[in-house]
C-alpha cells in the first residue's frame, strides 16, 4: 500500500519524464554490446568517445552514433 505522498511523487515524476528539457546529459558511461563485441561508450564535455577501433582512428562509430540516438532528448542543443 502506497502512501498518498509517494502518489503525488510519482505522479510529478511521470509529468517532469514528459518534460524533456528539464533534464540535460552532463556525463555517462554506457557498456555496449555490439555485433562484433562490447564497447565502452562514454559522454564527457559534450562529446562522445568509445574505444572501439573505429573511434581509435578518430572516426564517428556506430556505438556512440546510437547512443547519440537514444539519448537525443537528454543532449544540450
Ligand atoms: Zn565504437
Amino acid at each position: 500500500m502506497y502512501s498518498s505522498s509517494l502518489v503525488r511523487k510519482a505522479a510529478k515524476a511521470r509529468d517532469y519524464a514528459e518534460q524533456g528539457d528539464r533534464a540535460s546529459l552532463i556525463s555517462c558511461s554506457v557498456a555496449f554490446r555490439g555485433d562484433n563485441g562490447d564497447h565502452l561508450v562514454t559522454y564527457e564535455a559534450g562529446a562522445w568517445r568509445c574505444d572501439c577501433h573505429t573511434h581509435s582512428m578518430n572516426q564517428d562509430c556506430s556505438h556512440a552514433m546510437a547512443m547519440e540516438l537514444m539519448l537525443t532528448d537528454l543532449l544540450p542543443t
